[in-house]
């Protein structure tokens, strides 16, 4: 298969691009980059699950995502891998700042999801930071939140940051990922979360990922997403 375009723009872009990719079955089958393919055969992921195949040829494209599948179906990689493939195509460094913000529901899954941007994006130069609420310092995090490429966050500790750190800047971000946005909400974080949407960069891509389709997402969707594929994959039991 062709390489794909290398700096892709973010936006709704390269239609062929993505029907090539439509319905292949195995990452390695994915154009990725070699320092995310070494990741994902490291640690030995081989066939996408359904929600990936389903996901990843879009997200791929820079269109903005609303996945909706149940409780270990495998949504984490459906964006950890964007995320890592939008990070390197854009030449993301150092000097450049937060790149991705990715956003959880409580520590525990924000942990979980840090060990797997480790594990599968071991290759890659970025840095990436878990930001969380509880005994983690706070003033030394406000020291180096800027010098993170990839925030993995629960929205308390995030807003924290936006509304106390000097000079925290998160303008350049180029993709938003809201994981279990249905347990964000539950959990009652509707308000930060809002307040958190319209503090980032308009000019973005989001992938939204819920286990659930309820009206409080579709709310949500609307407020944060553009033009977005909806998928939903619920599998045969
Ligand atoms: P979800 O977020 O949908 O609940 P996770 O992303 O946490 O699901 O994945 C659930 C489990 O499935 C994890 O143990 C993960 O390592 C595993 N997993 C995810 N994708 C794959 C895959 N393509 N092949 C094999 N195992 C996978
Ligand atoms: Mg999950």
């Amino acid at each position: 298969l062709p390489p794909f375009p290398k700096n892709a723009p973010v936006g709704r872009v390269d239609d062929t691009a993505f029907s090539r990719y439509a319905g292949v079955g195995r990452f390695q089958q994915l154009p990725l980059s070699k320092k995310t393919k070494d990741g994902l055969r490291a640690a030995k992921f081989v066939s996408m699950t359904e929600i990936q195949r389903a996901s990843l040829p879009h997200a791929l494209c820079g269109r903005d995502i609303l996945g909706a599948a149940k409780t270990g179906s495998g949504k984490t990689l459906a964006f950890i891998i964007p995320v890592l493939e939008t990070l390197y195509r854009e030449r993301w460094g150092p000097e450049d700042g937060v790149g991705s913000i990715i956003i959880s529901p409580t520590r525990e899954l924000a942990g979980q999801l840090f060990d797997v941007l480790k594990s599968v994006g071991k290759f890659h130069n970025f840095s990436a930071g878990l930001l969380i609420g509880g005994r983690k310092d706070v003033d030394m995090e406000k020291e180096r939140v800027n010098e993170l490429n990839i925030l993995i966050c629960t929205p308390g500790r995030l807003l924290q940051h936006m509304d106390e750190t000097p000079n925290f800047e998160c303008s350049q971000m180029q993709v938003l990922v809201l994981d279990e946005a249905d347990r964000i909400l539950d959990s009652g974080f509707k308000k930060e979360l809002n307040a958190i949407i319209s503090q980032l960069p308009k000019r973005r891509q989001t992938l939204l990922f819920s286990a659930t389709q309820t009206k409080s997402i579709q709310d949500l969707a609307r407020l944060s997403l553009k033009d977005p594929e909806y998928l939903s994959v619920h599998e045969e039991s």
